[in-house]
C-alpha cells in the first residue's frame, strides 16, 4: 500500500471533530464533503485510501475511515482541505448510509457519502450538502463523472459541497480538492498540468511555502488561475479555498468553529425594501431618505404596474436618486412585459446618468398575468416568459453597449431591436438581477445575469442552496465564473427586536448569526429588508450592517474582490500585469480586456487603445494605491484624467490605466475669495457649471470636455486668456501622488519647486489628484461666432493678427483655417469672447474681426460663460493616432502668415488652429511658471490628416525658424528637441533638477519625459 501522499498525511495524532451545525450537519448548507478513498490498486482503480482515512479501504472506496480523515489532516495544503471537507462528513454520514456505485465496497457503511469506484477503474465521489436532504439521507448522485486514466471521479455541488479524491492514477498521482462535478475533461486536463511542472502530488499537496498547485477539479470549467501555477487553471471557488483555506495558512471557520465553504468574495451591501404606496407617496421617498441616513447602500421598490395602489416603481426610483445624494436604487424588480426592454434600456442608462450611477436593474419575467394582461400585456407561458427575458436582456446590454460599431440588433420574437441607435451608455455598467426561483430561470441568470435577487419569503435555506448550485452550474457551462453572479436576498418577515422569536427576528447579535452563514457559506453579498418602519430602517443600517459587515470580514480571510472573471475575460489579459495583485479597494472599478465596460474605457478622445487594465480610484488614497500597484507592473504607467489628451498618452497597449475620472468634485473653499479646489477627474463643464451660480469662472480651453487634470498641470489657453491668463497662472496649490507612491500638497509656502513643476510640467513630476485655483468674476460674456472667405490666407492672418493684438484683453479670438475642399476655398472659422457683458464695448471690439474679409455666416450671442463649457464627456472614441504640431508666435508677420497657409494648403492637413495669447498671459513672470512663454502672442497648432504627413511636416519645418517656443499640449512629436522648445532654458534645466528629486526612475514617461539631471 502506497500511501499517495503522505507527506502530508501522516503528521499529527487523530483528532475527531464534533459538527456544531445549528441545523443539524447535513441540513445546514453550510456542510457537506464526501472523499473518495478506495482499496488497492485495481479494487477500485487504485484510488488510494490510506492517505485519506489512513485505512486501506479493504472493500474498496466504501471502507474509508472518515474519522481517520479528519484526525489525520493536520496542515497541508491537500489536508487542510480535506479537513474542511471531511469533517462534514465525519458527523452527516452518521445516521444513513448511501449505497452508491457498483463496483466494490460502494455500499454505505456509518460514515460518509462515500460511492464506490466504478468500473473500469475509478472511484467516485458524491458529496455536498444537497447529497443529503434535511433528515441527513442521501439524495442521490446526479452526475458521476468518469476518467480512465485519472481514476477519480468526484461529484458535488458549486460552493456547497466539496470532495477531495485522492488517486493513484497509475502513472499519475492525483491530488485533486474539487468543487462541483468534475467531468472528465476538467480532470484530465489537470494532471499533465501539474506534472508539466515536474512535481508529483506529494509536493504538490505539501503545501506551506510550497504549495504550487494542489489538482483541483472544479465543474467551473476551470475558471481561475493559481498565480503560482498560471498554466494551470482550476475553478475560482476552489482556488478561492486555497487562497483561504490553504495558502492563508488555517481553514476558515464559521462563527461555531465549523469548516466553511468559499463565499463568492463581493463586498457587503445593505438596503430596504420599500412598499410604493401610493397612499403615501411622501412616505415612500421618506423611507428612502431614512435608508440613506441610516447608512444602507439601497433602496428598492417592488414593481406592479397593473396595481392601482402602488406608485409607478420607475417614477419613485427617479424621484428618490433625486431626494438622495449618495443612495442607490433598483426596481426589486422590474415587470419586463410592462416594461419595454428597449425603453427600459434608455430610461435606466438615463436614471443612471442623471443620478451618477446609483441605478442597478432587477429584472423579473413576470407574474399575475391576469393583471398584465388587463393592462394590456400578452400573456406568456412560463417558458415564454423566461424566454421573453433572456431577449430583453441581450436588447438592453445591445442598446447600452454604445462603444460598438453600427446600430443594435439583437432579441428575437417577444422581445427585439433591428438596428436601432445605441445608447446612451450608463454612468456605470448597470448590473441586471434577476428574481429567480425556478431552474429554468436560474439557468438564464447563471448564464446571462450579474445578479440573482430571490426573497426569503419564498426561499428556504434549501432552495437558495440549490439555487445557487444551478446558477454556478450555468455559469459554468456558459464560461462564466460562478462569482460573476453576485448574490442578493430580500429578508422578508423580519424584524430587529429586543428578544428572539424566529429567524431574523430577534436582536441585532442574532441577526448577525443567522446571516454571517449566508455571507461566508452561500455567498450571499446584498440583504434588502422588507420594511416600512423607520425606526427598523434606522436598526438595521446602524445596529446590523456594520455588525454583520464586522464579522464578516473577520471571518473572510481574503478582502472582498469584485467577483472572479470568466475564463474568457482572463484570456483577454496581457503580459506584465499582475491581476491577483490588484488592491482589494480597486478591484470593483478595474476594467479589464474581457469586462463588458472596457470599450468604454479603452480609448480616449483622440486615440484608440487597448490598455492591459484600467484602474478607477474613487479617491486620492486609491489614486495612490493604483499608482504603487502600476509602478510595480511590467507594463506601462498612463495617467488620465479628461481623455482629451494630445501630446499625453493618457491611454496605450497593454499599460496600466490610471483613470481619475471618479476623483471629480468641485468644492468652492471661499467665496469672497474665490479659491475653488478641483478634482482633477472633472471637467471643465462640471467646473464652469459649479462656479455660474456664484458669478466665478476660471479660463480654461475652449472645450468643456477637457480634463482638469492635462489642462490645469500643463497651461490652459481659454476663451478668456487675454484677459485672465492661462489657467496654471491661477493655481494655488496641487495634491499631487509622487512617483514613490505617497501623497503630498504643493503650495507655495509648503513646496514652491513642486508647484513651480506643476503649473506647466505637472505630468513629469506626479499625478495631481486635486488643485486649488482662483476663479475670477465672471458673469455673462458675449461671444461671436463667424466665418470669413480665406482666399487670401495669407493677408487674412496678418489682418487679423494685427486686429487681435490691438484689441481690448477683454478680447480673446481664435481662428481655425479650413483647407479648401472640392473646389470651394479655404474658409475661416473664427470665435472671439468679450470677456464683460457690456454689449455696445463688446461690439466695438467684434466688429473689426468680422470685417477682416467677405463675412460668410455669423452670430453673436450674450451669454453665461458656463453655456461656451458644454459638457462633452461620454465614453471617447478615439480612433486614431494623430499628428499634431505645436508652435508660438510673437506676431502674424507676412512671411509667418506664408508660411501658415503653406501648413494648411499642404493637403495634408485638417487646419490649424490659431489662439490668442498675450494680454494676461503676458503679464506673468517668465520665471514664475514652467511655462515660460510669456511675450508671444499666438500659438499656433496644425493638425495632421492621416498618420503619415509628410508633406505637412515639410511646411511646418520651414515655418519653425519664424516661431518661438511651443505649447506642449498640442503637440504629439516628441524627442530633445521638442523639449527645447516646450521649455527654453533655464526652465528645462530647473525641470531636470526637479524630475531628479521627485521621479528619478521616470514612472511618469508618457507626457513630454523629462529626463532627470544627471548626479
Ligand atoms: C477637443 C480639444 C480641445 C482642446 N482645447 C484646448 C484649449 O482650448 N486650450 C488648451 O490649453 N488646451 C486645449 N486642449 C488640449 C488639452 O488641454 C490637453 O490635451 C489636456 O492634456 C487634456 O487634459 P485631459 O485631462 O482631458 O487629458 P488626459 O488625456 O486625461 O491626459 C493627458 C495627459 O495629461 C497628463 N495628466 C492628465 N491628468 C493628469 C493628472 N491628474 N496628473 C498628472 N498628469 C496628468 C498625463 O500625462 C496624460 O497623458 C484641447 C484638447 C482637445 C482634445
Amino acid at each position: 500500500m502506497r500511501p499517495v501522499i503522505r507527506g502530508v498525511f501522516e503528521r499529527g495524532p487523530s483528532r475527531a471533530r464534533p459538527c456544531r451545525a445549528r441545523e443539524g450537519c447535513c441540513g445546514h448548507p453550510a456542510w457537506g464533503g464526501a472523499v473518495a478513498g478506495g482499496g488497492a490498486p485495481g479494487s477500485a482503480g487504485g484510488v488510494r485510501a490510506e492517505a485519506v482515512g489512513g485505512q486501506d479501504g479493504a472493500d474498496g472506496v466504501a471502507g474509508v475511515d472518515v474519522r481517520g480523515v479528519g484526525s489525520d489532516v493536520q496542515g497541508g495544503a491537500v489536508g487542510q482541505i480535506a479537513e474542511e471537507v471531511l469533517l462534514g462528513v465525519v458527523e452527516c454520514g452518521q445516521d444513513r448510509l448511501l449505497g452508491a456505485g457498483d463496483a466494490p465496497g460502494g455500499a454505505g457503511q456509518d460514515r460518509a457519502a462515500v460511492l464506490g469506484g466504478h468500473d473500469p477503474p475509478g472511484a467516485a465521489v458524491a458529496g455536498g450538502r444537497d447529497a443529503f436532504d434535511q433528515a441527513g439521507r442521501f439524495q442521490g448522485v446526479q452526475h458521476v463523472g468518469h476518467h480512465g486514466a485519472v481514476d477519480a471521479q468526484v461529484r458535488g455541488e458549486c460552493g456547497l459541497g466539496g470532495q477531495v479524491a485522492l488517486g493513484d492514477g497509475g502513472e499519475h498521482v492525483v491530488a485533486a480538492a474539487a468543487f462541483g462535478q468534475v467531468g472528465q475533461d476538467e480532470f484530465g486536463g489537470l494532471v499533465p498540468a501539474a506534472e508539466q511542472h515536474g512535481q508529483g502530488p506529494a509536493e504538490i499537496a505539501r503545501g506551506g511555502a510550497g504549495l504550487r498547485a494542489v489538482v483541483l477539479g472544479t465543474g467551473f470549467g476551470h475558471s481561475a488561475i493559481v498565480p503560482e501555477y498560471p498554466d494551470q487553471e482550476i475553478g475560482c471557488q476552489a482556488y478561492y479555498l486555497l487562497s483561504n483555506a490553504v495558502v492563508g495558512g488555517a481553514p476558515r471557520r464559521s462563527a461555531e468553529g465549523n469548516p466553511v465553504m468559499p463565499d463568492y468574495g463581493h463586498d457587503l451591501l445593505f438596503g430596504t425594501f420599500i412598499t410604493p404606496d401610493a397612499g403615501d407617496p411622501a412616505g415612500a421617498v421618506a423611507r428612502a431618505q431614512a435608508t440613506e441616513q441610516a447608512g444602507l447602500d439601497f433602496a428598492t421598490f417592488q414593481d406592479h404596474p397593473y396595481q392601482p395602489r402602488l406608485l409607478d416603481t420607475w417614477t419613485l426610483l427617479s424621484w428618490v436618486a433625486a431626494s438622495t445624494e449618495r443612495l442607490r436604487v433598483a426596481p426589486n424588480v422590474l415587470n419586463l412585459p410592462l416594461r419595454p426592454p428597449s425603453v427600459t434600456a434608455r430610461a435606466a442608462a438615463g436614471l443612471d446618468l442623471l443620478s451618477g450611477g446609483r441605478l442597478e436593474l432587477a429584472l423579473g419575467s413576470g407574474a399575475f398575468w391576469d393583471g398584465i394582461a388587463a393592462m394590456g400585456g400578452g400573456r406568456l407561458t412560463p417558458g415564454q416568459a423566461v424566454d421573453a427575458l433572456d431577449q430583453a436582456i441581450d436588447v438592453i446590454r445591445a442598446l447600452w453597449d454604445e462603444g460598438a460599431r453600427g446600430g443594435a440588433r439583437a432579441g428575437g420574437g417577444h422581445h427585439r431591436v433591428a438596428g436601432a441607435k445605441r445608447g446612451p451608455a450608463p454612468a456605470h455598467d448597470i448590473g441586471i438581477w434577476l428574481g429567480a426561483y425556478k431552474p429554468r430561470m436560474q439557468r438564464l441568470t447563471g448564464r446571462k445575469a450579474d445578479g440573482w435577487l430571490p426573497s426569503l419569503g419564498y426561499a428556504d435555506l434549501a432552495a437558495l442552496a440549490e439555487g445557487n448550485r444551478v446558477i454556478d452550474a450555468a455559469a459554468a457551462e456558459a464560461g462564466r465564473a460562478p462569482g460573476e453572479v453576485r448574490r442578493l436576498l430580500n429578508l422578508t418577515g423580519a424584524e430587529v427586536g429586543p428578544a428572539s422569536r424566529g429567524f431574523l427576528q430577534g436582536p441585532p447579535g442574532q441577526w448577525v448569526d443567522e446571516l454571517l452563514p449566508l455571507v461566508v457559506e452561500h455567498g450571499f453579498s446584498a440583504f434588502f429588508l422588507a420594511t416600512d418602519d423607520p425606526e427598523q430602517i434606522r436598526r438595521y443600517g446602524e445596529e446590523v450592517a456594520p455588525a454583520l459587515r464586522e464579522a464578516a470580514a473577520r471571518e473572510r480571510t481574503a478582502p472582498p474582490t469584485a467577483g472572479a472573471r470568466s475564463a474568457s475575460a482572463r484570456a483577454a489579459r496581457r503580459d506584465g500585469i499582475d491581476y491577483g495583485a490588484v488592491p482589494a479597494s480597486l478591484a470593483p472599478g478595474a476594467v479589464e480586456p474581457g469586462d463588458r465596460e472596457y470599450g468604454r474605457v479603452r480609448h480616449t478622445y483622440m486615440r484608440s487603445g487597448s490598455p492591459g487594465l484600467v484602474l478607477r480610484p474613487a479617491d486620492a488614497d486609491q489614486a495612490a494605491e493604483a499608482l504603487r500597484y502600476a509602478r510595480e507592473q511590467q507594463a506601462p504607467l498612463a495617467v488620465r484624467s479628461g481623455g482629451h489628451g494630445i501630446s499625453g498618452r493618457s491611454t496605450g497597449d497593454g499599460g496600466v490605466v490610471v483613470d481619475l475620472s471618479r476623483l471629480n468634485r468641485v468644492e468652492l473653499l471661499d467665496r469672497a475669495g474665490g479659491l475653488v479646489r478641483i478634482g482633477t477627474g472633472a471637467r471643465w463643464s462640471d467646473v464652469a457649471a459649479a462656479l455660474a451660480p456664484h458669478g466665478l469662472a476660471i479660463s480654461s480651453g475652449d472645450h468643456g470636455g477637457v480634463g482638469v487634470g492635462g489642462l490645469a498641470t500643463t497651461g490652459g489657453i481659454g476663451w478668456m486668456a487675454r484677459r485672465h491668463g492661462l489657467t496654471i497662472d491661477h493655481l494655488a496649490a496641487a495634491e499631487l501622488v509622487l512617483a514613490d507612491g505617497t501623497r503630498v500638497r504643493a503650495d507655495a509656502g509648503t513646496d514652491p519647486d513642486l508647484l513651480w513643476a506643476v503649473r506647466g510640467a505637472g505630468a513629469n513630476v506626479g499625478l495631481v489628484t486635486a488643485v486649488e485655483l482662483y476663479a475670477q468674476q465672471v458673469g455673462e460674456v458675449v461671444f461671436a461666432d463667424f466665418a470669413l472667405d480665406a482666399a487670401d490666407t495669407s493677408g487674412l492672418l496678418q489682418a487679423w493678427g494685427a486686429a487681435v493684438e490691438e484689441a481690448p484683453r477683454e478680447l480673446t479670438s481664435f481662428l481655425r483655417l479650413i483647407p479648401g475642399r472640392r473646389g470651394s476655398g479655404p474658409l475661416a472659422g473664427v470665435q472671439a469672447v468679450y470677456a464683460g457683458d457690456d454689449v455696445e464695448a463688446a461690439r466695438k471690439a467684434i466688429a473689426p474681426l468680422m470685417a477682416l474679409g467677405p463675412l460668410l455666416d455669423q452670430q453673436a450671442v450674450l451669454a453665461p460663460y458656463r453655456a461656451l463649457m458644454p459638457a462633452g464627456g461620454g465614453p471617447h472614441r478615439g480612433a486614431a493616432e494623430p499628428v499634431m504640431r505645436s508652435a508660438l508666435l510673437d506676431h502674424l508677420t507676412a512671411e509667418a502668415a506664408e508660411g501658415i497657409a503653406a501648413v494648411a494648403g499642404s493637403g495634408q492637413s485638417l487646419g490649424v488652429h490659431i489662439r490668442a495669447v498675450g494680454g494676461a498671459v503676458n503679464d506673468v513672470a517668465p520665471d514664475a511658471t514652467a511655462y515660460p512663454h510669456r511675450h508671444q502672442n499666438f500659438s499656433l497648432a496644425a493638425i495632421g490628416a492621416g498618420p503619415r504627413v509628410p508633406a505637412m511636416e515639410r511646411a511646418w519645418e520651414a515655418l519653425l525658424p519664424l516661431t518661438d517656443g511651443m505649447y506642449l499640449s498640442f503637440e504629439t512629436g516628441t524627442g530633445p528637441e521638442v523639449l527645447r522648445r516646450a521649455f527654453p532654458e533655464p526652465a528645462l534645466s530647473r525641470l531636470r533638477e526637479l524630475k531628479r528629486r521627485y521621479d528619478p526612475d521616470q514612472v511618469f514617461a508618457t507626457n513630454f519625459p523629462i529626463p532627470p539631471a544627471d548626479r
